[in-house]
């Protein structure tokens, strides 16, 4: 497996963002908080209609297995459990909020003491899932026994445009650092390696003054997918996670910085997990910047906050290598949504998919050694096992091979389908 010879380096278009205070979206009159904010089944319910919440309050219970619990980011009336649309364009199960202007908030009870199970069950009861933008829940990523002795903390943010991370690790470094310290003890790590790409110098130089025993920061090299898990444990401990295997067979938990602070602000100020930062940028937004924004409040409220374009090229959440186009201004942010972005003209590909010309200039960019000109080819013969056999399982979804192809063929999607039958198939 090729770990990261490859990849890319597309253009950062970071400064827009990174040189601003993170500022404060004012909180949505009425807020869509989705049930389903995570890898894993939908929370459930614990409100009914008619009820009145307070910012902070426990709306959606964790379900049974992999899940987790969803709060109010604002005070105000339930007004039920309505089918409202989400990212991939389906209406899926969201508890409508309607502010009542109070903000009256209400805070998770203080642990009367500090242990490993103690930090677990807090990062579980607020609802912490990976705020990198993968979406699993931390608890159960932290929760491995003792079998890691490694915790590796994502500050690399190599994609795109995206600054939130950046501006967590300089405005928030104390706090950080406290909830990297909260997740080595709950899953049992003996050290700590912070990675943070080399275009953040400040941040690598402010981390290393502070970190303290046990926590070191490790400058990356700046190159797309430097923070993808895989890349990411290599270049922070040199260790490889064997094809198939997760990071703590390798003896390594990975946490993103933003995930680290929700950690922090659970365990030592009991707030649960109803906010987070976000990048709102790109060509088309007058106002960019990056924003403490509750999670369920419509991407329309952000647009009109950075006097942005609706009508513009394009509408992406999260960063343009990885990010998911935005069919609809309705949407709301969730856990997960580190940016949104309103691109314009001359920032967006418009030329037409082309026959391939055999350059091989995917499988040269490949991060995952895969040859996504050969996954293409059998995922259109419908030939499904010899996908798998080309690697297609193991795409990371980075994007690589559609930035470089010549034809612009769209290859990233063609694998990504290829994966998703050959696991639903179980071929
Ligand atoms: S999207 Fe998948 S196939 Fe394409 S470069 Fe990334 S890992 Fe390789
Ligand atoms: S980069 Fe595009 S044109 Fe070149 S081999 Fe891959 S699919 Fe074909």
């Amino acid at each position: 497996m090729a770990l990261f010879g490859k990849g890319v380096h597309p253009k950062g278009h970071k400064a827009r963002t990174s040189g601003a205070e993170i500022g404060v979206c004012p909180a949505p009159r009425a807020a869509y908080v989705p049930l389903s904010q995570h890898i894993g089944a939908p929370a459930v319910p614990v409100v009914e209609a008619g009820e009145r919440v307070l910012r902070g309050q426990l709306l959606a219970k964790k379900a049974e297995g992999l899940s987790a619990n969803v709060y109010s980011p604002i005070a105000g009336t339930v007004k039920g459990v309505v089918g409202h649309i989400a990212g991939g364009g389906k209406k899926v199960g969201h508890i409508l909020v309607e502010s009542d202007g109070t903000d009256e908030s209400v805070s998770l009870s203080p642990l009367p003491e500090i242990t490993p199970e103690s930090v677990l069950a807090r990062v579980e009861e607020a609802g912490i899932v990976g705020m990198g933008g993968a979406g699993f829940p931390t608890a159960a990523k932290l929760n491995v026994s003792g079998r890691a002795d490694i915790l590796v903390v994502n500050g690399a943010e190599c994609e795109p445009y995206i600054t939130c991370d950046e501006r967590i690790m300089l405005e928030y470094a104390d706090e950080l650092l406290q909830g990297v310290r909260r997740c080595m003890l709950a899953c049992g790590a003996k050290s700590a390696v912070i990675g943070i790409e080399k275009n953040k110098p400040e941040a690598i130089a402010l981390l290393s003054a502070k970190c303290g025993e046990g926590i070191s920061v490790r400058a990356l090299r700046t190159r797309y997918p430097q923070g993808a898990e895989k890349q990411l444990i290599y270049g922070c401990t040199g260790r490889v996670v064997p094809e198939g295997k997760l990071p703590v067979d390798a003896g390594v938990v990975v946490v993103n910085v933003h995930t680290a602070l929700s950690v922090y602000r659970a365990v030592d100020l009991n707030i649960p997990c109803y906010e987070r930062v976000m990048t709102i940028s790109g060509g088309a937004a007058k106002k960019p910047g990056n924003f403490w924004v509750k999670n369920g409040t419509p991407l329309r409220e952000l647009a009109a906050l950075c006097e942005a374009d609706e009508n513009c090229a394009r509408i992406v959440s999260g960063g343009p290598m990885m990010g998911e186009p935005v069919f609809s201004l309705k949407v709301c942010t969730t856990k997960t949504s580190s940016s949104l972005l309103f691109l314009d003209e001359g920032e967006c590909e418009s030329k037409v998919a082309s026959v391939c010309i055999g350059c091989g200039r995917c499988v040269q960019a490949c991060p995952m050694g895969l040859s996504p000109t050969f996954i293409e080819e059998a995922l259109f013969r419908k030939d499904y096992a010899e996908a798998k056999r080309y690697g297609a399982p193991s795409c990371i979804s980075c994007g690589c091979c559609s930035y470089v192809c010549p034809a612009k063929r769209f290859l990233a999607q063609s694998v990504k389908l290829a994966k998703k039958i050959i696991r639903e198939r179980n071929i």
